[in-house]
């Protein structure tokens, strides 16, 4: 069955400037009229959408769902089962997979398996070096005509400019955007955690804001010289924003994305929940009422590349957000196995779930702090991905996939691990009480999720 008849909702389409209450019908997974009091054809369900938003597919451009390779972690079934739970009708693999994502065959076994096992869109990006080492050009050529959307060795950065020049000359001839994790390793070295006041007090090595602006600026350099188009993976830091807000007033093709746990949390949550709640966390916590979240301190769910930051840097990132300086919201969606969460700070890899909470975490630190207007925050993960990587989603648009997320922004739950769906519990935010959510996905069509 890919037809269905959605009634009754508030329809928010950014990529049309449409805000209306208005039905949506969607006929052989295609969107066949948005307009009002549209009658179901026979044998088309209904489905009441009354007090609820009516979105585009959202798309998540930055998940990492460790197939093929490390499947203990994530696969395409439980990542993209997370995905609709969060409400993503489309997601964006990141390369770094084992082996990585550098050859057309690997692209191919990725959209097979996809096709098979996915219950949403599936996009692949490809390495920009092989193995992801950055030591050599990966056949960017034959990866775009194996169907990649973009190019990034996200989770490792291009140290050597010449080779990043090469890049962006080679994506852009083949029409492709690079997405890039800003890390200058020789800045970063072995930091585990934003250095600043918290690194210092707790005894860890740090990670430099200068660390990401580097490569920021390093890209906005190349995006000028090469003409290519740079996308800034998960920025972190002030500077960052900064770089990127003056480079884009130049006109340089250059654009960035943020992550929930950068704009709601900072690194005085490594030093664990007492101190997080009584400094930068206060602003949160009437929200939490009276029995706060808590967590110890070297918590390692909290430990993430790049790192929390300071509340000046939560507060410029929102700021970026809000003033369209940043267009893109994502998760970095990165899967651990308990067992390797389970060790030192120091030896515990980077990363944390986010797929099923970050549409809940952006509505409550963007929207319902009253810092960005719905449509607004709906834009950074409908249209503004599907343009950066043009894709034909993220829009109602009459003729467009029939991919549709339904949103109740007032509803409140709370996040627990019996109830997610990714083989990985790495999340720091188990236990929070979250303010909106999906309440149905909706793929070509057809009911993916639904609460
Ligand atoms: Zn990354």
């Amino acid at each position: 069955m890919n037809s269905l008849l959605l009634t009754g909702g508030r329809v928010i389409d950014p990529a049309n400037n449409f805000d209306s209450p208005a039905d949506v019908l969607i006929l052989n997974g295609k969107i066949s009229a948005v307009g009002k009091k549209l009658a179901a054809p026979a044998g088309v369900e209904t489905f009441e959408a009354k007090g609820k938003i009516v979105a585009p597919g959202l798309i998540d451009l930055h998940v990492h769902f460790r197939e093929p390779g490390q499947t203990a972690k994530e696969n395409i079934a439980s990542g993209t089962a997370a995905a609709a739970r969060g409400g993503f009708t489309s997601v964006v693999c990141m390369p770094n997979t084992a082996p990585a994502i550098d050859n057309a065959g690997t692209v191919a076994l990725i959209r097979e398996r996809a096709e098979r096992e996915g219950v949403v869109n599936v996009f692949i990006t490809g390495a920009i070096s092989k193995g992801i080492a950055g030591e050599e050009m990966a056949p960017i050529g034959g990866l775009q005509k194996a169907g990649v959307v973009a190019v990034t060795d996200d989770g490792h950065c291009v140290q050597n400019n010449e080779i990043m020049r090469r890049a962006c000359e080679y994506a852009k001839m083949c029409g492709l955007p690079l997405m890039d994790h800003c890390q200058d390793y020789s800045l970063v070295t072995e930091g585990v955690m934003h250095e600043g006041y918290w690194n210092v007090a707790l005894g860890l090595r740090g990670w430099p804001s200068a660390g990401e602006e580097m490569i920021v600026a390093r890209n906005i350099l190349l995006a000028e010289l090469t003409g290519a188009r740079i996308h800034c993976q998960h920025l972190s830091a002030a500077g960052s924003v900064k770089l990127i807000r003056e480079a884009k007033k130049r006109g340089v093709s250059i654009s960035g994305e943020a992550c929930p746990h950068h704009f709601t949390l900072t690194d005085a949550a490594v030093a664990g929940s007492e101190k997080f709640w009584a400094g930068d966390g206060r602003g949160l916590a009437a929200a939490q009422g009276p029995n706060l979240p808590q967590w110890p301190a070297y918590d390692t769910y909290f430990k993430m590349n790049p790192p929390l930051r300071s509340a000046a840097d939560r507060e410029a990132i929102i700021e970026g957000l809000a003033d369209g300086t940043i267009e893109i919201l994502c998760s970095d969606h990165a899967p651990h196995c308990g067992y390797e969460k389970e060790v030192e700070f120091d030896y515990a890899p980077f990363g944390i779930t986010g797929l099923e909470t970050e549409l809940a975490l952006s509505l409550m630190q963007l929207l319902h702090s009253g810092r960005l207007p719905l449509a607004d925050l709906l834009a950074k993960y409908t249209v503004n991905p599907a343009r950066l990587l043009n894709l034909s989603k993220g829009t109602l648009a009459v003729g467009a996939d029939g991919d549709v997320t339904v949103i109740d922004p007032d509803r409140e739950w709370v996040f627990t691990p019996a109830e997610s769906a990714s083989k990985s519990k790495n999340s720091p935010f188990f236990g929070w009480k979250l303010k909106g959510r999906a309440v149905a996905t909706i793929v070509a069509g057809k009911v993916a999720w639904s609460l």
